[in-house]
């Protein structure tokens, strides 16, 4: 441990009560912007509390041998490690409230790591999760073939219909936050710091008329009609006009989740967010695996963002997109093209393959065609046509896995 690391651990054990009776501070394993996270090993844990170890030993006392007894002993003597997650003190309460509350609620979740308990000193709050080991993503991104990606996403999406299930929004799906062992070929989801129960905070938005409805009652955006209708005439663009005194409060909306990995809608500020924006989270970890480029996404800000998604999808469904939400796309971003490419183009063009050679090799692989028709359903970029979790797992691309 190195001696930065070992000095914070020494204070964190200073500056909480107690903690060092419960806990033997092992390492620091995550510093991100609302917590530090540390491996620990959990000193009063009871080894008899666990059914599963119980049942184990009633029935090695009807045949006992010193070989049973052996392997009970080293069983029982195996420490169990947990990750203490603490919280920044800058974090408002309501926050960590919302947070512990949430890991609560779900549990029995499957593939969700569940919280085993929690203590506040003070103003300091820790959370105690089972330590899950797992390996960074960085280390196995580039080498996964599609099956063992397959596998990866069926185990993310499982995670993610469960806490979709239970009405709830992650908000921050992205890699550091799926803890995933390839070995294992199982991972867990963590980090509930910014997700919300779906229906907080939610405000009409002109997509959330029916579909068969929208054409006619996204005229609700004026302007952004006006525009378009004038972009598609092939006419020059009116000037928006900005009224003097605008009574109107600017557009609010949730934004929380990490660059590169928001949908569209969130980057459009929509104010009828709900849990298909981690779907879309889950389809750019996807490309990431396939295009073999991470982050494949990494703008500054979302404007940024956006334009890079005009790069992919065109100005033309990015325009369309906008209008969905109410807002206007006017770019004078030189290159933008009115229809983008396709994935296909993208992926070979970022894996370094040609579309067909004259050995008629080249172009993607039936598996990675498939992948890419999942793939597809995850990048929807209008939510309402976007793929539920617990559809996705029903797609020929994770099918065959359940169970
Ligand atoms: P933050 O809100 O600071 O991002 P996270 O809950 O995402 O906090 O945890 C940060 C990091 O700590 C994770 O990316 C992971 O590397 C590590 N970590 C968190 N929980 C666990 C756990 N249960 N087991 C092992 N490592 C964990
Ligand atoms: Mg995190």
């Amino acid at each position: 441990v190195e001696d930065a690391v070992a000095e914070d651990i020494a204070r964190f054990e200073a500056s909480f009560r107690n903690i060092t009776q419960r806990y033997r501070l092992i390492n620091r394993i995550g510093e991100g912007t609302f917590s530090s996270v540390y491996k620990a090993e959990d000193l009063l844990y009871d080894h008899y509390q666990n059914e599963w170890d119980l049942d184990a030993d009633k029935e090695n006392i009807d045949n006992i041998s010193s070989s049973t007894l052996k392997q009970n002993s080293s069983r029982a003597q195996k420490p169990r490690y947990v990750a203490i997650k603490k919280i920044y003190v800058t974090s408002s309460p309501l926050r960590i409230l919302n947070e512990l509350e949430l890991l609560h609620d779900l549990r029995n979740s499957l593939n969700v790591c569940p919280l085993i308990t929690a203590f506040r000193h003070h103003d300091q709050v820790i959370a105690v999760l089972p330590y899950f080991q797992h390996q960074d993503f960085r280390e196995y991104y580039r080498d996964f073939t599609v099956d063992e990606t397959r596998v990866y996403m069926h185990s993310l999406f499982t995670a993610l219909s469960s806490v979709h299930e239970a009405g709830i929004i992650h908000r921050d799906i992205k890699p550091t936050n799926f803890l995933y062992s390839p070995s294992k070929q199982r991972g867990v989801l963590v980090d509930f710091g910014l997700a919300e129960r779906e229906g907080t905070d939610y405000h009409h938005c002109t997509c959330c008329v029916e579909i068969p409805d929208r054409q006619r009652k996204i005229q609700t955006s004026v302007y952004a009609t006006t525009v378009n209708a004038a972009i598609q005439a092939g006419q020059p663009v009116p000037k928006p006009t900005y009224p003097n005194n605008d009574q109107r409060s600017s557009r609010r909306a949730n934004r929380a989740g990490t660059r590169g990995f928001r949908a569209p809608e969130v980057l459009l500020k929509c104010t009828a967010q709900n849990s298909l924006i981690d779907v879309w989270s889950c389809g750019i970890i996807l490309l990431t695996f396939i295009s073999k480029r991470f982050p494949f996404f990494h703008s500054a800000d979302d404007i940024d963002a956006f334009i890079e998604l005009c790069c992919i999808f065109g100005k033309k469904r990015m325009r369309d997109t906008a209008s969905l939400h109410g807002q206007v796309l006017q770019t004078n971003v030189p290159n933008l093209t009115e229809n983008g490419y396709s994935w296909e183009k993208i992926l070979l063009w970022c894996t370094g393959r040609n579309k067909k050679g004259a050995d008629g090799q080249g172009g993607l692989t039936e598996e990675e065609q498939e992948a890419v028709a999942f793939m597809s359903c995850c990048l929807e970029l209008d939510p309402a046509r976007r793929v539920t979790a617990d559809e996705a797992l029903d797609l020929p691309f994770l099918a065959g896995l359940g169970g």
